[in-house]
């Protein structure tokens, strides 16, 4: 079922879990506002998921309801995990909603590096 990247936060989502430590993730970032960790099936070499600590369930949700705070603390959080590539160049991507394949009703932040990306988007 494609998300409604509108709809109401559902607590149970994997990355909701994944916040709470209910499951595991490989972690490779955390602040007081955002967590980062490998996504479980990397579409580059490197990929990784940057997600705010709020209930936020899209871009779309976050760019209105987030505080300022909540904000500049995630962007600084891509920043900070997305530097370590600045130098050969990296993709940030966020899908919202079902026409872009939102498949986690949780905001995250695609990071990919570490080689050629290909394309920005597929035909
Ligand atoms: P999206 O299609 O933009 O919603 O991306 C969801 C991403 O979450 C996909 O790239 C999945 O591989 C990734 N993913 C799903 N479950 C997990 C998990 N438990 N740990 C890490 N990444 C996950």
């Amino acid at each position: 079922m494609p998300i409604d990247a509108t709809q109401p936060y559902d607590d149970g989502n994997i990355f909701a879990r994944i916040l709470r430590g209910e499951i595991p993730a490989n972690r490779v970032y955390e602040d007081e506002h955002a967590l980062a960790f490998h996504d479980i099936a990397p579409q580059a070499p490197v990929h990784v998921l940057v997600i705010p600590k709020g209930p936020y369930v899209s871009w779309d949700d976050f760019s209105a309801r987030a505080s300022d705070a909540e904000i500049a603390g995630f962007i600084r959080a891509i920043g900070h995990v997305a530097r370590e590539h600045v130098g050969r160049g990296y993709r940030l991507l966020a899908n919202t909603g079902g026409d872009a394949g939102q498949e986690v009703p949780h905001l995250h932040m695609h990071v990919f590096a570490g080689g050629p990306l290909g394309p920005m988007i597929a035909r």
